[in-house]
């Protein structure tokens, strides 16, 4: 009976007599019946319902509730059938106990696999009565807390099921404390060395926390005592899964998640709420864009609160919970908070909801035939943050929210993603960075050669799509490298054409440079860790001739805006199209293009040898950026007026200077990208008609 105690008073203090004592009843039922039986741990089994129910107590649920989870597991472990329970504890109970069972027979692998039956057989129960699925999320509670006795296989099963179905029920009711064990304890279960690391991360970043949390509440409390504002504030931990998830989504830098610091206050009224957030947002300035009103837009689960995001001190940034007691134990416990009130005016928001939920589940399922289909739909409201879509042989791709094709393209197969140039969304052409809703057809079309855009990293939203880019950037750097070497290289070896050189001359620089293939060393040239002087001398010793009467009109090499990353321009001069340009190799062996009147080459004419001739191409891509110095009257309004005359000629700007010359005069600096020559050109006659511009010049 010594089991029952701690139950018991649980019990004793919001249930009546006569209810404890049916309660006790159903105790010595459930213990008979599994008379004998030992859990992995060594444990009594009882022991294993009797804690099942005291999760169930703490949350103040009924005595039917707390009846039906000591003998949850009765009819599927002993042999008790439903009739016996109902004759002894009511049909109602029976009920609850057998809807639990039929539960626990329900083996989910993972969500991507079409169970739909099962899955459906799992709502219908919940749809049933919602306690079932309550006393279902309390067993698995437990489960998860007493994992450790079970073998590695069941223990990871058990965890990966736990994680993909049981916390996004949960989640979906509302209910955030069992939701935030369930993760944390899935977590330990699956990666058991990542939680490990983690844990000490958190650890060792404590006592730098803790005092700033400090710090900060008590900021937040005496600024609220000041203005008579009852409140609780207090600094929330972040569960060691939450970390984890933010790395994933984020930068995967622990110390950046962890300079996020979560608070919550609590008040007294829904009044004060507001009042409160005036304060704070007076207190530290808000962060634009991030205040979320959700108590008087309240999420689909019934979740209330206001959240804002301030930045504290030392550029910290301080997240704010703001909500009354009612809503905070609504956030924690979801559609079990209150349930004992149920017959009171107080509404459990939660439970509205999750009533309102089952009963469209109820009418979903009258008006599908197919399972899939109801499977779908109630994946979209359990999985919200997916989005589920079709290949065009039916095949469902799973994708987070704000997939686009790319990422849709990737999931399918790496050379689809590769490949892609266009995509079909429900038969319509969109763009590759369209965002694909749920329940889309999506047809990528791919191209034979076709190559991935480095823009696309831009939109992607999976970290298979990102990857797979950059992969390819990598190597594309190298095919631009190979393509300039040679460009380089042609040049050095002045009228002789790489082509016609005999393949015993290629294999022998191979050879000296050991190389495997030409393109290693084309590479290295196009990257300026080799002078294509020296490399032209391999391949054609007499080649120096060529070099040392060369003169610009000789081949210069063509410069076509697409270069990427191979050929920097310089920052002293900021050539664009139209500049005569001299190209040279700096120490650490970058191609540096510079302006021929650039003050800093002043020598390119006496040492032809340092400088390489260079011209643009005819259709040159791309902007490219200019300094300019503008210099005006000091006046109120003088800098909108150019920056203004500057963004309506469509030239960017990257960036502006001021410097006070004297106190009469402004000098102004911006830094611009313009197409060429031309465009720029324009821009400054423009500039010079503002009759408070004194000068205009383009800095070499
Ligand atoms: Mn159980």
């Amino acid at each position: 009976m010594y089991l029952f105690r701690g139950l018991k008073e649980q019990v004793q203090s919001y249930l009546d007599e006569s209810q404890v004592e049916t309660i006790q009843q159903s105790y010595i039922f459930a213990r008979d019946a599994h008379e004998g039986q030992l859990r992995s741990s060594g444990d009594p089994y009882i022991t294993h319902p009797v804690a099942v129910a005291k999760i169930l107590a703490s949350l103040h649920l009924d005595a039917q509730t707390i009846m039906a989870a000591l003998m949850h597991d009765v009819i599927e472990d002993c042999e008790v059938t439903r009739e016996q329970i109902s004759e002894l504890f009511g049909d109602r109970v029976a009920m609850l106990v057998e809807g639990v069972s039929k539960l626990t027979q329900i083996k989910f692998r993972s969500r991507q696999e079409a169970q739909a039956e099962n899955f459906q057989k799992m709502m219908m129960a919940m749809v049933e009565d919602l306690r079932v699925v309550l006393i279902k999320l309390a067993d698995r509670l437990h489960n998860m807390r007493t994992l450790g006795a079970l073998k590695t296989e069941k223990r990871v099963r058990i965890a990966k099921e736990t994680m993909e179905i049981y916390a996004p029920i949960a989640n979906r009711l509302g209910m955030f404390a069992i939701r935030r064990e369930l993760e944390d304890l899935g977590f330990a279960a699956q990666y058991p060395m990542r939680c490990r690391v983690l844990k000490e991360s958190v650890r060792k970043a404590a006592g730098n926390r803790k005092e700033i949390v400090t710090s900060v509440t008590q900021n937040i409390h005496s600024r609220l005592e000041a203005e008579g504002i009852d409140s609780e504030v207090d600094g929330r931990e972040k569960s060691v899964f939450s970390i984890y998830q933010k790395m994933l989504e984020k930068t995967g830098v622990f110390k950046q998640v962890m300079d996020v610091y979560g608070f919550r206050v609590i008040a007294d009224s829904e009044d004060n709420c507001y009042r409160i957030l005036g304060q704070l947002h007076n207190l530290y300035r808000p962060v634009p864009g991030r205040f979320k009103d959700y108590i008087a837009i309240p999420k689909t689960n019934g979740y209330q609160s206001l959240h804002t995001t301030l930045k504290g001190p030392y550029g910290l940034h301080i997240e704010v919970q703001i909500r009354t007691s009612e809503m905070d134990n609504l956030a924690e416990n979801g559609v079990a908070a209150h349930w004992i009130y149920k017959n009171s005016t107080d509404v459990n928001r939660a439970e509205v909801n999750a009533r309102e939920w089952m009963s469209n589940l109820l009418e979903l399922k009258k008006n599908t035939e197919d399972p899939l289909d109801f499977i779908e739909n109630v994946k979209i409201d359990l999985f919200p943050d997916e989005v589920y879509l079709f290949t065009p042989n039916g095949s469902i791709i799973e994708l987070p929210k704000n997939a686009t094709p790319v990422d849709f393209a990737y999931a399918i197969h790496t050379d689809v993603g590769n490949s892609c140039i266009a995509c079909k969304v429900d038969s319509k052409i969109v763009s590759l960075s369209s965002i694909l809703i749920n329940g889309q057809t999506v047809e990528i079309i791919t191209a034979p050669g076709a190559k991935p855009n480095p823009g696309w990293l831009s939109f992607v939203a999976t970290s298979k799509a990102r990857t797979n880019i950059r992969h390819f950037i990598k190597n594309l750097r190298r095919d631009d490298a190979v393509d300039l070497g040679r460009r380089l290289l042609e040049k050095s070896l002045g009228n002789i054409s790489l082509d016609s050189l005999g393949k015993e001359v290629i294999e022998k620089v191979k050879k000296e440079t050991h190389k495997e293939k030409f393109d290693d060393i084309l590479a290295e040239i196009g990257l300026g860790q080799t002078a294509s002087v020296i490399i032209a001398h391999r391949l054609v010793p007499s080649v120096e001739d060529v070099i040392k009467t060369h003169d610009n009109s000789n081949r210069p090499l063509a410069i076509k805006g697409t270069e990427g990353m191979m050929i920097e321009y310089a920052k002293c001069c900021h050539p664009v199209p139209g500049d005569s340009i001299v190209g040279t190799i700096n120490a650490a062996g970058g191609f540096i293009l510079h302006r021929q009147d650039c003050n800093n080459i002043s020598d390119h004419e006496s040492k032809l040898d340092k400088y390489v001739p260079v011209q643009w191409e005819k259709d040159v891509e791309g902007t490219f950026r200019v300094e300019l110095k503008v210099e005006v009257v000091n006046r109120h309004g003088v800098l909108a007026k150019v920056t203004n005359l500057i963004a309506e000629d469509g030239a960017n700007i990257a960036n502006i200077n001021i410097d006070t010359k004297d106190g009469s005069t402004n000098q102004l600096s911006f830094l611009i990208e313009v197409k060429g020559r031309l465009q720029l050109a324009n821009l400054i006659k423009r500039i010079r008609t503002l009759d408070f511009v004194l000068k205009v010049s383009r800095n070499r």
